[in-house]
């Protein structure tokens, strides 16, 4: 048998295990989070970000379902609601600071903050081989700098806990640093990006910075960025870069105000980002996310994950 064959057995093996996984129930002592807990979904609306919002509050936790499209935000929400689920919707677009700030008042004065956030939202415009990068700037500006505007407008109203607060990003294998379709040229680079003591804000924003120059240039192909959706995977390896960044920077917070971030690939999902053209459904590409969020004992943070294992980065 061939290896991409052996490696494809493997991965439906690991889904349907993952099914299985989900049909087990939490037990009561497994259980940190009650209704009172809190949980933030960006990109809410449709998708991965829909189905994480059902998935929380299947398990009893109060959703925060968040759109930036206001009125497809509350259609979404009113569907959960009345299958009795704690849905809220509020607009958010996590590219506007206004929208961010309004979000943020609304959150304090409404449930004094949050437990839990998943930065789903996010944009690609290829399929299939394509590779434009006509969109090179809202996808970066989307999938890294959005979910870097929510951590840092999040943290601040993250409620101390015993179990601590949650951050789960939702990003993609395609970022990973020595991918086998989609990685940098650069071996220097490289090294700096996977050595956590040379992992710095600036290093990612330089990265992003001169990436998008030389789309404006008309240079960006002979630059060494990711073959594949390079736009993309240059904008989730900024993603998963921050991640690890950002669990470093919240490590030395004290017990009972611990924060802990991962992010996760959910697969190849059967979305509109993926013109529905993905091999696995939403309920298994959401399941990561929900599985990571809601870990009893949660001691792990800075981590790579994919079907509730750890990957590298
Ligand atoms: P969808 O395109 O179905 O959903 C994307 C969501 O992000 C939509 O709700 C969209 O809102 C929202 N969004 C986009 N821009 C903004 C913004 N500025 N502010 C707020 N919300 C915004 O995609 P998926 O559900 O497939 O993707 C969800 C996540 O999973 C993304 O992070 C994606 O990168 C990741 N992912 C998906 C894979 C897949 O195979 N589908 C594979 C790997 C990763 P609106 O409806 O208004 O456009």
């Amino acid at each position: 048998m061939e290896k991409s064959e052996r490696a494809k057995e493997r991965k439906e093996k690991r889904l349907q295990e993952i099914s299985l996984l989900r049909t087990i129930p939490y037990s009561d002592h497994q259980r940190w989070w009650s209704a009172e807990t809190v949980a933030v979904v960006t990109g809410g609306n449709r998708g991965i970000g829909f189905e994480i919002s059902k998935q929380l509050a299947a398990q009893g936790v109060t959703v925060v379902l968040t759109s930036r499209d206001h009125s497809v935000g509350l259609e979404a929400a009113k569907v959960f609601q009345e299958g009795g689920f704690n849905v809220f919707c509020h607009q958010l677009d996590v590219l506007d600071t206004a929208s961010i700030t309004e979000f943020c008042d609304w959150l304090k004065q409404n449930y004094g903050g949050l437990d839990i956030l998943i930065n789903n939202a996010a944009v690609n415009f290829n399929q299939g081989f394509d590779n434009t990068v006509e969109y090179a700037s809202q996808v970066i500006t989307t999938n890294y700098y959005g979910t870097k505007n929510m951590i840092q407008a999040m943290i601040p109203l993250m409620k101390p806990s015993v179990a601590g607060a949650r951050i789960v990003n939702v990003s993609s294998r395609l970022g990973r640093i020595n991918g086998k379709r989609s990685k940098i040229e650069d071996v220097c680079l490289r090294e700096k990006f996977s050595n956590l003591d040379t992992i710095t804000e600036e290093l990612i924003d330089q990265t992003v910075s001169s990436f998008l120059q030389q789309v404006q240039d008309g240079t960006w192909e002979s630059g060494g960025w990711p073959k594949t959706f390079t736009d993309y995977s240059v904008s989730k390896l900024a993603v998963n870069t921050y991640t690890r960044l950002m669990a470093k920077m919240l490590s030395d917070r004290p017990e009972g105000q611990k924060i802990y971030i991962n992010c996760y690939c959910p697969g190849w999902v059967k979305t509109a980002m993926t013109g529905y053209a993905g091999n696995i459904s939403v309920e298994a590409g959401a399941d990561t996310a929900v599985w990571l969020a809601l870990l009893p004992d949660l001691a792990v943070t800075g981590k790579f994950f994919a079907e509730r294992r750890e990957i590298s980065f």
